[in-house]
């Protein structure tokens, strides 16, 4: 009797992701190594007086790599949190900087927290002691160790762990760039919010531009009527999906949630689910579709287009095979297993891989990062000097729209879109779209240059994994 493969952890499945495309390349054993492994873990356990009693909590800070400083990448609140999730979060963090060009090191953090469980003034007391721990070990510094929000965290945490570090540093001009994903009002950036999200919707696009990348997933066309499941509507997931439907036009015609899943092959309004859901806290009872109880048999329905957006090892050895869809885009991290890579390998699915398609939330990070240094919000300076200049073109035309007549004359709006010059939101997604282009081609010339190479997971762990040896190489290591 042959025995059921076993499924590797999280880390474990990160690291077989590592070592295929690592035996693709030349590198010493040593430094293989040196870049494979987590640096280090810190693990704390704090109490916080709360309901008359004292409660203990538990947290991890990782850095995976220090090849670049700071560290970066996000806290996740979750009940699931434990040592072994933290490394494998950190580690992607290093390999998604890399590809994306955003000149930091890997590091993730998480609590061990139901933060449904607390209301806000315990949350803030909460995470106010967490960032106190992290902070007197330099685990949260503007040039050490920048996290970020993830799952269970938002701006409203960001902002907490911004005031603590200030009042903890109160000479560090810089205290802001501490932490990103703040409020705009604290020191956050147009468009944060939303870039995880865009990023995918910017990803997808990309991917549609290149008509052999989309024949390999048995697809053809655009964006528009695109059959999708997202699973996970939060930040993320409800970001991508509103983005893709009302911009894309594709059809949205499943969503899974923690409660269940609705179906609906006719689409689903995207912005009123996402409001039944802050209202009820779930999508059960939501009228316009089907409820899928098991919402996560939805994950083997048929669509065009996947994207699991909520949480890792949804798509493991147990249902991958029953998988249909032949495009996956990895939203959320790790939402496949290595062993389910290799199943969906096998039936030729793609996989957009999440090192590179989640990371439209690290790439704005580092946009607020670079903000919160300058002291100053992006197109302040230039923003009316380009208008100043857009003003002459357009003179020069009035004045030959007079001289032709009724021959020729300016379409509609051009002139209102032309002279308006470029403000921060549109900067910020203008650098976010150039970075999610420029580091899919990375991906797919060695993709379609080499014939070993099989898949764009593996293409991007080999764009990532020789930036980042090229760093030790040069720090002579
Ligand atoms: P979030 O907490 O805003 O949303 C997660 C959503 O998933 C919630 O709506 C939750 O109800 C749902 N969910 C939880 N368990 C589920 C289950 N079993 N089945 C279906 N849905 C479930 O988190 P987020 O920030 O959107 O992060 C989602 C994923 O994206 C995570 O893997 C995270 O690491 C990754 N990610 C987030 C960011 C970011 O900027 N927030 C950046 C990169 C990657």
């Amino acid at each position: 009797m042959s025995t059921p493969q076993a499924e590797p952890s999280f880390r474990q499945s990160v690291d077989l992701m590592f070592n295929r495309a690592a035996a693709l390349m030349d590198l010493s054993p040593g430094l293989e190594q040196k870049i494979r492994v987590c640096n280090s873990t810190y693990t704390v356990r704090f109490g916080v007086r709360l309901r008359g009693q004292m409660q203990t909590f538990t947290g991890y800070r990782s850095v995976h790599s220090e090849h670049m400083e700071p560290v970066k990448g996000g806290i996740r609140y979750s009940l699931a949190v434990n040592q072994d999730e933290v490394e494998a979060l950190a580690a992607l963090m290093s390999y998604k900087c890399a590809l994306v060009e955003a000149p930091f090191g890997g590091s993730k953090g998480g609590l061990c927290i139901d933060p449904r469980a607390w209301d806000e003034d315990e949350l803030e007391q909460i995470t106010r002691r967490f960032a106190y721990e992290l902070i007197k070990r330099d685990l949260i510094d503007p040039s050490q160790n920048v996290p970020a929000p993830d799952m269970g965290t938002g701006e409203r945490e960001m902002a907490w762990i911004a005031d603590q570090y200030a009042r903890m540093n109160t000479s560090d001009i810089n205290a802001r760039a501490c932490v990103t994903g703040k409020p705009l009002n604290f020191g956050g950036i147009s468009g944060r919010v939303e870039a995880t999200g865009r990023g995918i919707q910017y990803a997808l696009r990309e991917f549609f531009r290149h008509p052999e990348d989309v024949a390999a997933a048995g697809l053809a066309g655009s964006l528009d009527g695109k059959r999708v499941i997202v699973q996970g509507l939060g930040n993320v997931g409800y970001h991508a999906a509103k983005f893709l439907q009302a911009e894309d036009g594709a059809r949205i015609i499943g969503v899974v949630e923690h409660d269940g899943g609705i179906f609906c092959d006719t689409g689903i309004d995207i912005e009123a689910l996402r409001n039944w859901i802050l209202r009820h806290g779930g999508v059960k009872g939501f009228a316009d579709g089907e409820f899928i109880e098991n919402g996560a048999k939805l994950l083997e329905a048929d669509c065009d287009i996947l994207i699991p957006a909520a949480l890792e090892g949804v798509i493991n050895l147990s249902n991958a095979q029953k998988v249909q869809a032949p495009l996956i885009i990895e939203a959320a991290n790790g939402p496949i297993t290595s062993g389910a890579d290799q199943i969906l390998r096998a039936k030729g699915t793609v996989i957009i891989p999440d090192l590179y398609a989640n990371a439209g939330g690290v790439t704005v990070s580092y946009f607020e990062w670079v903000k919160n240094l300058g002291h100053i919000r992006f197109g302040r300076l230039q923003r009316r000097q380009e208008e100043a200049r857009h003003q002459l073109v357009i003179d020069e035309l009035d004045r030959l729209s007079v001289a032709l007549g009724d021959a020729w004359s300016l379409s509609p709006g051009f002139k209102e879109k032309y002279l308006r010059g470029a403000d921060e939101l549109e900067l910020v997604r203008s650098g976010l779209d150039d970075t999610m282009r420029t580091a899919y081609q990375a991906m797919r010339e060695v993709w379609h240059a080499r014939a070993d190479v099989e898949d764009l997971r593996t293409a991007g762990f080999i764009v990532a994994i020789e930036k980042i040896a090229a760093s030790y190489r040069s720090k002579g290591l």
